[in-house]
C-alpha cells in the first residue's frame, strides 16, 4: 500500500484520492489568522508534503489585531504576520499561502467569505480540507473559540457543501471557467470531539520551527513549554481532528 493518509490515520483509513476520477493529492488548510494553521495542522501538513501531497494554506483575516506592541500599526502588523506565515509554510513544505484579507476580529459568516472560499476550492481542487471546528463556543471548557475561528470554520464547511459542489451557486465563477468541485474529507482542528489523530512525532521539530517563525506571536518561554505541554504520556506528539468523510 502506498504511504499516504492510510499511514497517517490508522486504524480508521480514509481512501487515497483516485486519479482516474480526477481526484488530486491536494490538501487545503483554511485558518482565520496567521499561525492558526500551524497550531492546528502543521505536523500533518508537513507529513502530507513529505508524502508528495500539494498542501496550500489559506488565511481568511489579515491578522491586524494580534499584538500589544504600541509601535506596530495594523498595516505593519498584517505585513509582518503574512511574512511569518509564508516562512512557516516554507519550513513545512507547504507550497503556497493565500490571504483573503478580511479584517482581524471582525470576520462574519458572510456571503462574501463563502464566495471567496468557494473560489479557492474550485481553483485549487483539494481532496481534503483542514479548518477550525466552528461548533464549540468553548473548547474543552478551557478556551473560548475565537469568533473569527468559528466564522472561518462555518464558512469553509458552507463552501464545501453546497456552494463549491453545485454549479448554480456563484455561477459567475463557472462562467469564468471554474468547475464545480467535491471535497472528499474535512478535518476540523480545535475540536472538543475529535475522532481521529495524526502521529506527528516524526516532524515535531519541523512543527516547532514553524511555530517559531511566528515571532510576533509567541514568547520564548511559551515556545520552550510547548513541546512538553503537547507530549502524550507515551512520548508521542499528536494532532487531533474531527473528521467527516464525504463520499456522496
Ligand atoms: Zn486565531
Amino acid at each position: 500500500m502506498p504511504a499516504g493518509l492510510e499511514d497517517l490515520f490508522p486504524p480508521a483509513r480514509p481512501r487515497e484520492p483516485r486519479a482516474e476520477a480526477g481526484e488530486l493529492r491536494r490538501a487545503l488548510v483554511v485558518a482565520a489568522h496567521p499561525d492558526d494553521a500551524d497550531f492546528g495542522a502543521a505536523g500533518t501538513a508537513a507529513l502530507l508534503a513529505r508524502d508528495g501531497w500539494e498542501v496550500r494554506y489559506l488565511v481568511t483575516t489579515d491578522g491586524s489585531k494580534g499584538s500589544d506592541d504600541p509601535s506596530l500599526t495594523p498595516a505593519a502588523l498584517a505585513a509582518l504576520r503574512a511574512d511569518e506565515q509564508r516562512e512557516a509554510a516554507r519550513l513545512l513544505g507547504v507550497s503556497s499561502v493565500g490571504f483573503l484579507g478580511f479584517v482581524d476580529g471582525e470576520l462574519e459568516r458572510s456571503r462574501a467569505l463563502v464566495e471567496a472560499i468557494t473560489r479557492e476550492l474550485r481553483t485549487f481542487r483539494p481532496f481534503a480540507v483542514y479548518t477550525h471546528d466552528p461548533e464549540p463556543l468553548f473548547v474543552s471548557d478551557a478556551f473560548v473559540n475565537h469568533s473569527d475561528h468559528r466564522a472561518t470554520g462555518y464558512a469553509t464547511v458552507d463552501s464545501i457543501y453546497p456552494t463549491a459542489r453545485d454549479r448554480l451557486n456563484f455561477p459567475d465563477q463557472i462562467a469564468a471557467g471554474l468547475e464545480p468541485h467535491r471535497v472528499r474529507a474535512i478535518y476540523l482542528f480545535g475540536s472538543d470531539r475529535p475522532n481521529c489523530e495524526s502521529d506527528i512525532s516524526a516532524v515535531i521539530e519541523v512543527k516547532l520551527a514553524a511555530m517559531r517563525a511566528h515571532a510576533s506571536q509567541f514568547s520564548a518561554e511559551f515556545l520552550e513549554q510547548m513541546p512538553v505541554f503537547w507530549r502524550e504520556p507515551d512520548g508521542r506528539h499528536l494532532e487531533r481532528f474531527r473528521r467527516i468523510l464525504l463520499e456522496y
